[in-house]
């Protein structure tokens, strides 16, 4: 990202949070040659996506449910959040590549262990341990949810 202020390349972001509303990224970056800030927006591009579930039924890809799914596994870890949402646009980009507009729930689930394992090691083994029981992103939100409410009463 080049700064507008003097066309360095050597940017840095300092702040990355998601701006629901017009599903773009804002992102505080900071030049490290004149030490300007500047904001941009990344902004992803939809495209429709049918998710084939295990049972067979369908429903469409919501982009939260797997930036959730994502987060849960890493919670409490040293992962930021624009990791996060890095990860979510890279697999988008894998599904992309693989998909015709439709994609099995599972072939999700084995790209969110990929990337999982890559990024963090407790939180892919956390994803993956139960995931491969469920096989569905839904089912593993509500399993680790149910999980951490036990962790948090002994507490
Ligand atoms: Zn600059």
């Amino acid at each position: 990202m080049k700064c507008p202020f003097c066309d360095s390349n050597d940017t840095k972001v300092v702040d990355s949070r998601s701006a629901q509303k017009n599903n773009a990224i804002r992102r505080r970056r900071e030049c490290l040659d004149c030490g300007h800030r500047f904001t941009t927006y990344e902004y992803v591009v939809e495209y429709p996506l049918t998710i084939i579930k295990n049972d067979g039924r369908r429903e469409e890809y919501d982009r939260r449910k797997l930036f959730n799914s994502l987060k849960i596994a890493c919670n409490k870890r040293p992962v930021p959040v624009d990791k996060l949402e890095s990860v979510v646009i890279d697999i988008e980009k894998e599904i992309e590549e693989l998909s015709g507009g439709e994609i099995a729930s599972n072939v999700i689930g084995e790209l969110v262990i990929k990337y999982l394992k890559e990024l963090d090691e407790v939180a892919y083994i956390r994803f993956a341990s139960v995931y491969k029981k469920f096989k569905d992103l839904d089912e593993f939100k509500d399993q680790i949810e149910r999980m951490s409410n036990l962790n948090g009463s002994k507490n």
